[in-house]
């Protein structure tokens, strides 16, 4: 039995609880009991216990990345600025098919290490690069156990003839892919990897495909992802080939809405926003990248009130261009805010709970708040950081104020992986060594 006690002289235990000096105590990476330290430390389950010592630092949860394609890190800077089919062309189908398992895991170590030292604990990577197997699947999820990572492997189905031949599979060859995958790596007791699936979107994925992934999804117990109403010309192609807006589209297909996890959704209408919440689906949410490309911008504060689960994701390395969820959470109160053009629009506690306690519950994990019942993750913030001054604020100052350079130390499951500022498990030289040779000729033009 692996039993720890960390200690802080401040906590923010979920959106809206904060507290003075705290003490965690974890069983193998199962969260046992929060409160003040004296009293933690008297508890004879303690007795033993490996110390984690955080003074002069706060803890917060490990933050919930809930949508990312880890390979797009590599590609961070090769095509910004450009016309999206421009960028996709020179970018992203120029490269992509070049990468190899080994590859894989050099972005993967790459963007979840990155994640790491910026307070992110638990990531999803919807992954579509499969080559008809599961190699680089397989060693994308082997890179986040490296590092100690929790990982959501949001494994893609794809069938669209005009991207390369490296992202299609025919549905038979998806399903069984799928379902050899979650058969390897599916973990019911720490969830330190889980497989979703993931029809990538209408126009990547035939309405066979999503229901077939769906069903699939379903056999396997996990949600699943699709990318939906991204850009405007996709609601219009969903109306020339179904007569229907995305979200409608796909409701009228054989599918369990309920455990749908919708990515960006910036253009859905009023109608699909009712549709979402009264079929309890949920939604992934990426203002940064939105931004970045210049997508739209999704009505958040309408889904919050309708009661439409929301996690924050950064979305890849090469369309936002960062990967921390502290910094979404300030993307998503600063868009919704100029959006609506009323400061009170959302406040910091809401988009705080957007990066972590109901990104927890849309990946159907027990992540993302400190309390009994939940996974260790825990991230400790520098109280010494001028970016958290003053300290009464500190949940403010979190989403609104906070450095990246506050950012000291990670937990996950109990164990630390970032120490001192300092990934614990793989060294940031051997990663960026393999970045540098891996990317060596690319170029933008
Ligand atoms: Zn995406």
């Amino acid at each position: 039995m692996d039993t720890v006690v960390i200690t802080a002289d401040r906590a923010i235990t979920a959106p809206g609880k904060s507290r003075g000096p705290t003490a965690v105590l974890a069983v193998d990476g199962a969260i046992m009991r929060v409160g003040d330290p004296n009293d933690i430390l008297a508890d004879p389950s303690a007795r033993g216990a490996r110390r984690i010592d955080w003074s002069r630092r706060a803890i917060v949860p490990g933050t919930v990345n809930t949508h990312n394609h880890s390979f797009q890190s590599l590609l961070r800077g090769i095509g910004d600025d450009l016309p999206f089919l421009e960028w996709r062309e020179k970018a992203l189908y120029r490269y992509s098919p070049l990468l190899g398992a080994e590859d894989m895991g050099t972005a993967a170590l790459f963007a979840f290490g990155e994640m790491l030292l910026h307070g992110v604990t638990t990531v999803c990577d919807f992954y579509y690069l499969n080559a008809q197997g599961n190699a680089n699947a397989t060693a994308t999820i082997e890179a986040a156990k490296r590092l100690g990572m929790r990982i959501v492997l949001a494994r893609c189905f794809y069938d669209w003839d005009g991207a390369p031949a490296s992202y299609r599979e025919t549905i038979p060859q998806a399903v069984a892919n799928f379902e050899e995958l979650a058969k390897t790596y599916q973990d019911r007791e720490r969830f330190l990897t889980t497989v979703h699936a993931a029809p990538h979107s209408q126009h990547g994925a035939t309405p066979a495909m999503i229901e077939a992934a769906a069903g699939a999804a379903k056999d396997a117990g996990v949600p699943w992802h699709i990318h939906l109403a991204e850009e405007k010309y996709q609601v219009e192609q969903s109306m020339e080939r179904f007569g229907a807006p995305p979200l409608r589209a796909i409701a009228g297909l054989s599918v369990d809405m309920s455990q749908k996890i919708a990515v960006h959704g910036c253009w859905f209408e009023a109608d699909e926003r009712h549709l979402l919440a009264e079929r309890k689906g949920s939604l992934a949410y990426c203002p940064g990248s939105n931004m970045f490309l210049g997508d739209g911008v999704t009505d958040i504060v309408d889904l919050v009130a309708r009661g439409v689960n929301i996690g924050l994701g950064t979305d890849g390395g090469c369309s936002n261009n960062r990967v921390s969820v502290f910094d979404e959470m300030r993307m998503a109160a600063l868009l919704q805010k100029v959006t609506k053009v009323d400061g009170q629009a959302i406040d910091a506690e809401t988009c705080f709970a957007l990066g972590t306690k109901t990104a927890g519950q849309v990946l159907r994990l027990p992540v993302g708040v400190v309390e009994p019942g939940y996974r260790c993750d825990l991230v400790a913030l520098d109280l010494d950081d001028p970016s958290l001054w003053p300290a009464q604020a500190l949940e403010k100052n979190v989403v609104y104020a906070l450095s990246p350079r506050a950012i000291t130390d990670v937990v996950v499951d109990g164990r630390e992986v970032v120490s001192g500022r300092r990934l614990s498990h793989v060294p940031s030289d051997e990663i960026q060594a393999r970045v540098a040779e891996l990317t060596r000729d690319w170029r933008r033009d």
